[in-house]
C-alpha cells in the first residue's frame, strides 16, 4: 500500500528513552502526528483515557481484533496493546505523516503491511546505563526492573530488523537523529514527487 504521508514507528526497550525523545520531536515538528493505541492495561497517574491511550477491556480488544480493527497488536508486558488501522490510514492518507511508538512485535507486523513505513530502534548506551534509567525513574519495583531487563535482551536482539538505529547516549544528540530520519525520509524522490508535485511538472519531470 502507499500513501501519501509517511509512517514512522520506533520501538526500544524500556528505560532506553523512547517517550521523551518522541515527545521531544512531536513537539519541534507540528507535521508528525502520534497516534493513540488501544490498550488493556489500567491508566497510570494523570494519563487520560483518548490521550495516551484509549484504556478499554478485554472484551473490547477482542471485539476490535475480530472485526480487524488493528494494523498490529501484542501483548507487551501482560497486557494487550493495539493501533487503530483506521486512524492511521485516514490520516496517511491525507498526507500527514504519523508515528508510532510501540513494541518491537508490532513495529515488525507495520512493516509487512507497510513495507515504507520507517523502522526506527532506540538502543541505551550500555546495560548498566538501561538499568539505572529504569531506577531513577522510580515507577518500578526492583522484581519488575528485573523483568523489564530480562524482556530487554530479546527486544535488543530485534535491532536488526529495524531500518534505523539510534543510540540514546545525549538526548539532544539523540533528538537530532531522530530530526534526521524523518527529514531524510521527506526527501526521498517518492515523497518529494508528492509534496512538490508542481515543481516536479513545471520542470517537466515525470
Ligand atoms: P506502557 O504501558 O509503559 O505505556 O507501554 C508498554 C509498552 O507497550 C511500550 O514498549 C510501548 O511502546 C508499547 N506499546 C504501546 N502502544 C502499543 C501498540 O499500540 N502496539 C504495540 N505493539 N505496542 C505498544
Amino acid at each position: 500500500m502507499d500513501y501519501p504521508g509517511n509512517l514512522f514507528v520506533v520501538a526500544a526497550p524500556s528505560g532506553a528513552g523512547k517517550s521523551s525523545l518522541v515527545k521531544a520531536l512531536l513537539e519541534l515538528d507540528s507535521l508528525v502526528q502520534p497516534s493513540v493505541s488501544h490498550t488493556t492495561r489500567p491508566p497510570r497517574g494523570q494519563e487520560k483515557h483518548g490521550r495516551e491511550y484509549f484504556f478499554v477491556s478485554t472484551q473490547e480488544f477482542d471485539a476490535m481484533v475480530l472485526a480487524s480493527g488493528f494494523l498490529e497488536w501484542a501483548n507487551v508486558h501482560g497486557h494487550r496493546y493495539g493501533t487503530s488501522k483506521r486512524a492511521i490510514e485516514e490520516r496517511i492518507a491525507t498526507g500527514a505523516d504519523v508515528i508510532l511508538e510501540i513494541d518491537y512485535q508490532g513495529a515488525l507486523q507495520v512493516k509487512r503491511i507497510f513495507a515504507n513505513a520507517v523502522l526506527v530502534f532506540i538502543l541505551p548506551p550500555s546495560w548498566e546505563e538501561l538499568r539505572s534509567r529504569l531506577e531513577r525513574r522510580g515507577e518500578d519495583s526492583a522484581e519488575v526492573i528485573e523483568i523489564r531487563l530480562r524482556n530487554a535482551q530479546e527486544e535488543l536482539a530485534q535491532a536488526k530488523e529495524f531500518d534505523f538505529v539510534i543510540i540514546n547516549e545525549l538526548f539532544e544528540r539523540a533528538l537530532f537523529d531522530l530530526k534526521a530520519i524523518v527529514h531524510a525520509q521527506r526527501l526521498k524522490y517518492s515523497a518529494q514527487h508528492r509534496a512538490r508535485a508542481d515543481t516536479f511538472k513545471a520542470l517537466n519531470i515525470l
